[in-house]
């Protein structure tokens, strides 16, 4: 294949920036904030599981204490009217021991229900605070979602941006070269290489290696508008001043 020198030469524009386009590409699924966000919406599900908990066992403990309350009362009503009985007329001395008797099962009944209230208030006491350190907890880690979320959206806009410009220069170069010789330098670049490399001084800067005698003289013998390539890596070598033909 044929091509003007200073073409060939703009491969190596179209494989710089192709370079990094790569780069670019890399960095955006690299990004740590992806891994970080991945993290921090786990911690979110954790944070909020944690609430849910303590809330359901609040909940159950506020249920409870509405029960102890209604016994109270109940007990309270049930005292209030025996009292009211015995002070009364018309009740009898067996009634009244009887009163009596019952007034003294609802005292002890009242103590019992009054020890438990006071239990049950001190654990609701200690979720409440619980329950207040999970919403802390949660609206941090929510806040720690919206951060990265945003970090990660900037680098990505940023990504987006440097990408756009290299992508017009790369549309640039590509006019500028023949469709036959961009189609050599893609084939090369689908494999994975880097499609076209300088010569610079003996050695294909895409592999690296320094090639041999043979190899060289084949190369300062080819025309200078004949395209050649890296006998080691296939890469389209660029030949320049600096190469050390
Ligand atoms: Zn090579």
């Amino acid at each position: 294949m044929k091509a003007d020198p200073a073409v060939q030469r703009t491969l190596l524009t179209l494989a710089d920036l192709d370079k990094e386009l790569n780069q670019l590409a890399h960095r955006r699924r690299t990004l740590p904030e992806i891994a970080q966000l991945v993290e921090a919406e786990t911690a979110v599900r954790t944070a909020k599981d944690k609430l849910v908990e303590v809330e359901t066992n609040a909940g159950d403990l506020d249920r409870d204490i509405r029960r102890i309350e209604r016994d109270v009362e109940g007990v309270r009503a049930r005292t209030e009217r025996d009292h009211t009985m015995l002070a009364g007329s018309g009740v009898g001395a067996k009634q009244a021991v009887d009163l009596q008797h019952e007034l003294e099962t609802l005292q002890r009944r009242q103590t019992v229900l009054e020890d438990e209230q006071l239990e049950i208030m001190e654990q609701r006491e200690a979720l409440g605070a619980d329950v207040e350190h999970s919403r802390v907890a949660l609206a941090a880690a929510e806040q720690a979602v919206t951060d990265i979320t945003q970090r990660r959206d900037t680098a990505f806009a940023d990504i987006d941006a440097a990408e756009a410009g290299r992508g017009r220069d790369r549309a640039a170069a590509v006019e500028g070269i023949p469709a036959e010789l961009v189609a050599a330098y893609e084939k090369r670049r689908a494999k994975g290489g880097a499609g076209a490399a300088l010569l610079l001084a003996r050695r294909c800067q895409a592999c690296r290696l320094e090639l041999d005698r043979v190899a060289i003289a084949a190369l300062k013998a080819a025309p200078a508008d004949e395209v050649v390539y890296c006998e080691e890596c296939g890469t389209i070598l660029v030949r320049t001043a600096e190469s050390g033909l």
